[in-house]
């Protein structure tokens, strides 16, 4: 059968869909215009099939693709914007991510009935900020951010997952008995080398951008604040998805994807230790520590079998492919 992919021009979807290409399952790449669809082909070959939606949060968006696309069994939807300036709340960012989801879900339920399931790339920030919860975050827990919330800025991204997901489950109650199921990945800030790094130290995936500029000196002068204290390693999310799709136990489920808190002075103690040559571009030691947080991960080690991987190997990694990118 083959598996629809949205999002694979991402940091994380080229992850997922070349994992996804490995394993030997014919994939659709749905992409914003042609040109994207091509660059896949350029890097992936062939094998690479793209259908062009120019507009996800359409009425009735991905009704073609599904009219002529063949037996669809699997959906993976990481298309939404990852984006902190914006200067429309609701029309960058909001509508994509919210009305995106829930617009793949309604072309399924009316014109796949191949389809067995669709895997969403939601957010930890879904699951965080829960007041009634108690103990390490976890799948139980649920981010109580309102749309209204979501239209100040520095909420808007973490809205934007959070109504998504909540969205998506509330879909799927409405239609007991639905001939699909869901699964939701809700990473932590992702870390990892880019698939094909950009050859001029330009702005990288928002996730791992403060290590860019971390590699280029922008924060000589200080330890900068941590965008987001959980950390992912970007092998661990991509394989999260394709995990999903192979075990039914992961049907109906959301998976927090975290390997743990850290703080960007650990992130520049291990840069330092690892690249002499970035001395005098990184930041004296700060004083940055840990939230008064635990998290829990275990359903996804358990369940979908997930590797997890150490904060040091993956900013080795991310910190040596940014150098190339920057020509330290
Ligand atoms: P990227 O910005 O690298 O990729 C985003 C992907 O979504 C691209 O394929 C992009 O397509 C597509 N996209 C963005 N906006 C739209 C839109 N309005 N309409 C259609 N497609 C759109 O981000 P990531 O790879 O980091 O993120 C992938 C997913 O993972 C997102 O859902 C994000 O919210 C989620 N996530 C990411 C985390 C991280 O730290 N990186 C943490 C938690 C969740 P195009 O190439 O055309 O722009």
């Amino acid at each position: 059968g083959i598996c629809l992919d949205l999002g694979g021009t991402g940091f994380i979807g080229l992850y997922i869909l070349q994992q996804l290409l490995q394993e030997g399952y014919d994939v659709l790449a749905i992409v914003r215009d042609a040109e994207k669809g091509r660059y896949l082909c350029s890097k992936f070959g062939e094998k690479v099939d793209f259908a062009v939606v120019e507009d996800i949060t359409k009425p009735d968006a991905f009704d073609a693709v599904f009219q002529t696309a063949g037996q669809v069994e699997y959906v993976i939807h990481a298309a939404s914007p990852f984006i902190y300036g914006h200067s429309d709340a609701k029309t960058e960012v909001l509508e994509p991510s919210i009305e995106g989801s829930l617009q793949i879900l309604r072309s399924v339920l009316n014109w796949a009935p191949s389809v067995k399931q669709v895997v969403l790339t939601s957010s930890l920030a879904a699951m965080v900020a829960d007041p009634s919860a108690t103990g390490p975050i976890n799948e139980s827990h649920w981010n109580p951010i309102t749309f209204e919330d979501s239209l100040k800025p520095k909420n808007t991204y973490i809205g934007s997952k959070a109504l998504a997901e909540r969205a998506a489950w509330d879909f799927m109650s409405q239609y007991p008995g639905i001939h699909f199921s869901l699964t939701t990945i809700c990473p932590g800030l992702v870390f990892g080398p880019p698939m094909f790094p950009s050859q001029s130290g330009e702005k990288d995936n928002t996730s791992i951008q403060f290590i860019n500029e971390l590699v280029q000196g922008l924060h000589a002068d200080a330890v900068p604040e941590a965008p987001v204290p959980m950390w992912v390693d970007v092998q661990a999310v991509s394989s999260a998805h394709v995990l999903a799709i192979r075990k039914k136990a992961a049907q109906d489920h959301r998976f927090a994807l975290v390997n743990g808190l850290y703080t960007v002075d650990e992130v520049v103690g291990i840069m330092r230790d690892q690249f002499p040559q970035l001395e005098g571009r990184l930041p004296a030691p700060g004083n940055s520590s840990k939230p008064p947080m635990e998290l829990d991960n275990s359903r996804s080690r358990d369940v979908l079998g997930v590797g997890y991987r150490s904060l040091e190997d993956c900013i080795t990694e991310t910190t040596k492919s940014l150098m190339a990118s920057n020509g330290i």
